[in-house]
Parts: structure tokens; sequence; C-alpha cells
């Protein structure tokens, strides 16, 4: 930091204080992570000096011989890791990735089909809010009362509206997405079916999600959330599929120009070690911990949308407590627990109010935390739920033994 605080000693601050709050809380923001340090350096190198529209062997700009070797090693990890013929690497974020992929595919005012926001979808999936709700007709699709993407009806939905694309894939939806369904249902309208597998990212390289590569026509994600990369996005499919719709244009010039090269080299960085056998470890480690946290919730009598949890995150439904999201984001942030309101399915209260807390364990399995730790913070969550400001000394005694015990580095 030492040459910030000579430049710029409001930042250098804001940075030092940032690292302090990362370090003093405990991080349950499910789309968040810890990065490892030779990914956060790879983003803070000369990389960043570089201008590379066009791809590697076919860029706009001299120079480039350094940054097309960064590129072609991430592009080839990604195949690897996931198993696909095709990958673009430069999409500055799962919105552009989506973006794209829609600018590619589809044109105004054809029909689209995701999932509801209230119900765990994103809102590049055709929330009115989003380009992809104003450019598109969407009939959005959701989750059954016990909380389950009900896939026959998503299936009569697409009979019904024979939608141009099916957007699978969620922000906070808790169990398993059954992408060969989705397909089956996209083949029966004739829709292209596009899977965005941003949370679950890290649990399909290790093999403990099913890959929605073998169904989906194309694939979408970011790099930082499970999969512990840098902030970022990416594009998956086929050679075919990648030809026909021209992703690699959809890109840029379509939507994007010069690539960040400083984040690609991190992506690449962050493909090796999920390339690594310790990763698949990892990954097993975050589903245990958000396994723990759901059963330690339960067991204190908070309920949980679906009953449970298959992957790294779960949705807590507030309605028995009459208490909102907004009050038990704000509870929790007073005893340094950081997480994020949510609606939860059928939400009556609005995305600023919302009636349940999204929770997830990829940045507190980063941190080394196991699932006995994970039965402590289960205890300090639901005190303040229970008991609110009087249970407080309690529960930031619990924060304050796990911070201590396993300090950032
Ligand atoms: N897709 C899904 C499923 C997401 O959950 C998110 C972000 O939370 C995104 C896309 C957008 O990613 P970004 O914030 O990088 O634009």
């Amino acid at each position: 930091l030492e040459d910030i605080q000579a430049v710029d000693i409001e930042v250098a601050q804001a940075i030092t204080d940032e690292l302090d709050r990362q370090n003093s809380h405990i991080e349950l923001i499910a789309s968040e992570n810890w990065v490892s340090p030779a990914v956060m350096s790879a983003m803070g190198s000369v990389l960043t000096n570089k201008y590379a529209e066009g791809y590697p062997g076919k860029r706009y700009y001299g120079g480039c011989e350094c940054v097309d070797v960064v590129e072609e090693l991430a592009r080839e990890r990604a195949k690897e890791l996931f198993g696909c013929e095709y990958v673009n690497v430069q999409p500055h974020s799962g919105a552009q990735a989506n973006m794209a992929v829609q600018f590619a595919i589809l044109k105004p005012g054809d029909t689209i089909m995701g999932m509801n926001l209230d119900h765990g979808g994103h809102l590049t999936h055709g929330s009115p809010v989003n380009f992809s709700g104003t450019y598109f007709h969407v009939v959005p699709y959701g989750v059954n009362d016990e909380g389950f993407i009900d896939y026959d009806k998503v299936e009569g939905l697409a009979m019904e509206c024979k939608p141009k694309m099916i957007i699978a894939g969620a922000s906070a939806y808790a169990r398993t997405i059954d992408f060969k369904r989705f397909r089956e249902i996209a083949d029966a309208c004739g829709a292209v079916l596009m899977v965005d597998m941003a949370h679950i990212a890290g649990l399909v390289a290790a093999g403990l999600h099913p890959s929605p590569i073998p169904y989906a026509h194309v694939v979408t994600t970011t790099t930082h959330k499970t999969l512990r990369g840098p902030r970022g996005g990416m594009i998956l499919s086929s050679q075919e599929v990648a030809d026909k719709y021209n992703f690699n244009k959809a890109i840029f010039p379509g939507i994007q120009g010069g690539p960040l090269m400083h984040v690609i080299a991190a992506k690449a960085v962050c493909f090796k070690e999920a390339l690594q056998p310790e990763f698949k470890v990892y990954q097993q480690n975050i589903i245990d911990n958000a396994q723990a946290l759901c059963k330690g919730l339960m067991d204190r009598g908070i309920k949980i949308v679906s009953g449970g949890t298959d992957n790294h995150l779960m949705l807590v439904d507030l309605t028995n407590y009459d208490l909102t999201g907004k009050a038990v984001e704000k509870l929790l942030d007073s005893v340094n627990i950081t997480c994020n309101k949510n609606t939860i399915p059928n939400d009556p209260k609005s995305p600023f109010v919302t009636s349940g807390v999204r929770l997830g364990t990829p940045a507190v399995t980063s941190r080394g935390l196991n699932t006995d730790d994970m039965d402590q913070i289960a205890e300090a969550i639901a005190v303040m739920i229970k008991e609110g400001e009087p249970a407080a000394d309690k529960a930031k005694a619990i924060v304050k033994s796990l911070t201590e015990k396993y300090p950032l580095k």
C-alpha cells in the first residue's frame, strides 16, 4: 500500500479500513469470495497498461505478443476445466456475458423465459428494470410452494409461449438444477437453452454439481463467486454454436471495447488453481459448510426455503418472526456478520425490504472455517433473529473468537 499512501492517503485509508472490515467480519454474502494472493497479484499487474482490442493473433494494436499468451492460457485452461470447445474470457462481468449472448441470439421483441427475480433469478434473466426485460418479451417461471423449480410448469409455459430462449440458472436457488430437463423443454418448444452458472461454477468445475455443458447451447458465468477468481465473466459453448451466433463478435466490437488483460491474467491463474486436486476438496468444504450452517439454523427453529441446500447457499425465510430481511441484515451487521437481504418466493415485500436473507459459505470456507465453526455462526444468527439486540454481546463474542482464530492473510 506504500505506493498508494505516497500519492493518495484517502484511498489508501479506505483500502486499509476495508481490509480491517473483511478481517473482523464473518462474510456470508453468497456471491463473494476471498481470492488467492496469486489471483490478487495478477489483477494488480502491468497488464492493466495494455490495450488489446480483438483476440489472440488478431488484434487492433501492436505489442500484444505477451497478452496473447495470457489470453490463450486462460482460454485453454477454461476449456479443460469445464470440458468445452469454445470459451470467451473477455466479458468484463457476468451481466456483460449475458448481454452479449442475448445480443448475439435474440432480436428486440423476441420472447424469453427466465427465472423470476423474486424466486431466485438474476436481473439479466428478464427483470423489467434490466436491458433483458426492456428489449425482450419476458415470460418468467419460478418455484413451487416447496421452493423447488416447477419443471412441469416451466414446460407448460414454454409450450404455450414458444420462447426463442430459455435461461436456466439463478442467484438465490439452493437446489441442484436439472439441466437435462431444461434442454428437453427447450428442444420441445424450439428454444435456445442458455445456462447462467455464475453461482455454482466452482461446484461444476469440481464435479460437485451436474455440468450444464452437455445440455446447454451456451453457458455464461462469472469468475468471482464459488470459482474464486477475479471479478469478471465468461461465455462457453461448442465451436459450432459459437460460430453460428458469433459470440466473439458480440463481445467485441458488439458490447465491449478493450479487454481487461490484467483481469484475464487473474482468470488464467484462477483456472490453474481450479485444476488442482485441492480445489475439489475446497468446493466440497463449501458444500459441507453450507449444509452445517443450514442444519444449525434449522435445529434452532429457523425456517429455510425448500428445507435445505444442495449447494453453497441458503435462503432464510423470516416470515414467522415478523422480521424483514432489511432489519435482519442490519441486526447481523451490528455484530459483524455480513449477508444480504433477499426476496423469498412470492415475497409480499419489495426487494428493498424483503422477507428473507441469503447466506453463503464460499468466503468463510476460503478463510478456513469448518463445519463446527458453522454451528457457532448458526447460533450467533439464531440468537440475533430470536432475541434481537439484547443478544448482541453473545453474537459478537462468537464472531470475535472465529475471526481471531482465522486471520486473513
Ligand atoms: N448471473 C448470476 C446468476 C448472478 O448471480 C450474477 C451476479 O450476482 C450475475 C449474473 C452478474 O454478475 P456481475 O455482477 O459480474 O455482472
